[in-house]
């Protein structure tokens, strides 16, 4: 059988470019791709990128008030203008999303910028009512965010809105306590918005080290937020032009914003794939298996849409592996254990890579390496935020298991650390390395003795050397 296409991508973001542009570029494949919105996906259009400049933009009351601690007298912030700030950043996605699409037609890629959806194995219908068959289907659509099933939660706005406004609320309502949350909280409330975050539980950023979630919702607060823990909501409802919010203890406040950032889902929804018999996780997640193939096997899915670990270096990862596997030649899988990953709070951000303290101890004896302080840059200008540097080391290997920093710059720094311990490299290789004096980063290769020896069958015990 003859197929108009060798592959057919659904989704223009990361996972689905990236797989696109190898199969035809790099391996001759015959490519299309849909996209039902601008090209470069959540990652470019409405997450990662634009959210990183928003942080960079937010950063400009602490920066002044570190100045002033450094003997700038009367630095101040001055006053964010934000249709001048989104003015720029809507050039600078533009730019982006040109970028991509002439990347994708650079190698060869057929683009249709419209819906797609699975008519059977081989066979996708686009909007525009023309059918294409092709030998292989890539799903990378993506996932949506989450709402919570309350009454009035269309009132509510998600991060993609966000990027969108015309102006910045006055009064804001973040909901949730994860990586969105958290990002946006501190985003809004550096950009002068009087800013409430409620989370459900009793430390935001859950699943990662239960110390530097402790940290983290420390100094959420000490930053300005609001931020109600063990708190949830019950309803919204329009209220002039606010937005009333009840909450689980019954009492209600007014606000001029509220935002869901309660998680995303994948979206396969009116995908088409009851049609193909592809399998999906209770959550709605593609089923995958280590080659990112369904159990269809011309069909393929790789990034959030099959929710294994979503990030976007994850997705580019997957595809780029299902890309050489399939028309490489190259049989390649992706690692989906020793990710790092970094919240970009301020004025410390939270970054990890391996295990938590948490996950190690239940998986076996443990020595803990941690060590917290005062930064020197920031202790100068007076402030009293603490850094939280954290080595997981298996005392049997010497092997490290895990890292966590709490930290300016934490996201650089977890990266580099991310190389070590991908290759297995112990605490002594760690100790073997000169310290580049002075950094903060320098503690990772000076902490010589454990802070606490977790043992599974004797609770965990101070150090005594
Ligand atoms: P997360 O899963 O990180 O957080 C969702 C939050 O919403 C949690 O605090 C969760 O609480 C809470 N929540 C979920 N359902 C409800 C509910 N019904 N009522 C109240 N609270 C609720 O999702 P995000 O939306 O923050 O981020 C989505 C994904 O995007 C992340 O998994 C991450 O991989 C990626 N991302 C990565 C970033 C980065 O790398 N810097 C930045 C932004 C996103 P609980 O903890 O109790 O379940």
């Amino acid at each position: 059988m003859t197929f108009d296409f060798d592959l057919f991508v659904i989704g223009g973001g990361s996972g689905g470019v990236r797989a696109a542009r190898i199969a035809a570029g790099e391996h001759g494949a015959r490519v299309a791709l849909a996209e039902e919105s601008r090209m470069g996906g959540t990652c470019v259009i409405r997450g990662c990128v634009p959210k990183k400049l928003m942080i960079f933009a937010s950063q400009a009351g602490l920066m002044a008030e570190e100045m002033r601690g450094y003997g700038w007298e009367g630095a101040q912030a001055g006053r964010f203008d934000w249709p001048v700030f989104k003015h720029k950043l809507d050039s600078e996605l533009n730019r982006l999303e040109l970028i991509y699409t002439a990347n994708l037609q650079k190698s060869g890629v057929q683009i249709f910028h419209q819906r797609a959806t699975i008519v059977d194995a081989h066979t996708v219908a686009l909007a525009d009512g023309t059918r294409k068959t092709a030998k292989h289907i890539l799903i990378a659509v993506g996932g949506r965010p989450a709402l919570p099933g309350i009454p009035g939660e269309e009132l509510g706005l998600i991060s993609d809105d966000l990027f969108l406004l015309d102006r910045l609320p006055r009064r804001v309502l973040v909901v949730g306590g994860g990586y969105i949350a958290c990002e946006f909280a501190t985003i809004l409330t550096g950009l002068g918005c009087e800013t409430v975050q409620v989370y459900r539980g009793d430390a935001v950023l859950r699943g990662f080290d239960r110390q530097m979630r402790d940290m983290a919702t420390l100094q959420l607060s000490g930053i300005g937020i609001d931020l109600r823990l063990n708190v949830n909501l019950t309803r919204l409802e329009r209220t002039g032009d606010q937005t009333r919010v009840t909450f689980s203890d019954d009492s209600h406040e007014d606000f001029d914003a509220v935002i869901w950032a309660t998680g995303r889902d994948p979206y396969t929804g009116g995908l088409g794939l009851e049609n193909t018999g592809v399998h999906l996780r209770a959550n709605g997640a593609i089923q995958v298996d280590e080659w990112s193939q369904t159990s269809v096997p011309s069909i393929f899915a790789v990034g959030d849409v099959t929710d294994r670990v979503n990030l976007t270096p994850v997705a580019i990862r997957e595809g780029h592996a299902f890309a050489d596997t399939v028309f490489g030649g190259r049989a390649r899988r992706v690692a989906h254990s020793n990710i790092a990953s970094a919240v970009y709070l301020r004025p410390h951000e939270a970054a990890s890579v391996g295990l938590t303290e948490e996950q190690a101890c239940a998986r076996g004896d443990v020595d803990v390496y941690a060590t917290t302080f005062r930064p020197m840059r920031s202790m100068f200008a007076g402030s009293d935020a603490k850094v939280m540097m954290k080595l997981l080391v298996e005392p049997e290997t010497d092997v490290v298991l895990g890292c966590h920093i709490f930290g300016p710059d934490a996201g650089e720094m977890i990266q580099l650390a991310a190389i070590p311990i991908t290759m297995g490299a112990t605490k002594a290789d760690f100790d073997a390395t000169m310290a580049v004096h002075p950094t903060a980063a320098e503690e990772l290769v000076t902490m010589r003795q454990p802070s606490r020896r977790h043992r599974l069958e004797i609770p965990a015990q101070a150090a005594t050397a």
